[in-house]
């Protein structure tokens, strides 16, 4: 995305256009599922005089505005993307922690519904984490017979 681009996406979302705004939508694309405490390191790097609450809140405005992402993994804090609309979802590594995108097999949301009824909620989105150990932890745990 361009600077263009992403004064446009405020605009479109009725956000004011501030450096803090345009400075957080370019660090989450360079660094796609970065933290808040990282994208909040990388955004005062550049503009120096901006509070962390600042650019937590920040987040939170472009994540309801639907500019950006939020993916929530438990047990670890949320992580950050530009919002692409092709319901994506993700591979955690249950050891490392480490998040990769994967494609949805349908590619729009809802991409599934529940069996049995939807206890009368309009369903937006199914949110889908494959679980699993990545390629560098399953040869760790080969190496270390007897680790749990
Ligand atoms: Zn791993
Ligand atoms: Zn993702
Ligand atoms: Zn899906």
């Amino acid at each position: 995305m361009t600077n263009d681009q992403r004064t446009a996406s405020l605009k479109d979302a009725s956000l004011r256009v501030t450096a803090p705004r345009l400075a957080t939508i370019a660090v989450v694309e360079e660094q796609p599922h970065a933290t808040a405490e990282a994208v909040a390191t990388e955004v005062r790097d550049r503009l120096g005089s901006v509070s962390k609450q600042a650019i937590y809140d920040v987040l939170n405005a472009l994540t309801d505005a639907g500019i950006l992402r939020r993916v929530a993994v438990d047990g670890r804090g949320a992580q950050y993307e530009v919002e692409t609309g092709d319901n994506h979802h993700h591979i955690v590594c249950s050891s490392c922690g480490r998040l990769e995108d994967v494609p949805c097999p349908v590619g729009e949301a809802p991409c599934m519904v529940p069996p049995e009824g939807d206890h009368g909620f309009a369903i937006e989105r199914a949110e889908v984490t494959f679980r699993g150990l990545c390629a560098d932890c399953q040869s760790t745990e080969t190496n270390q017979p007897g680790h749990k």
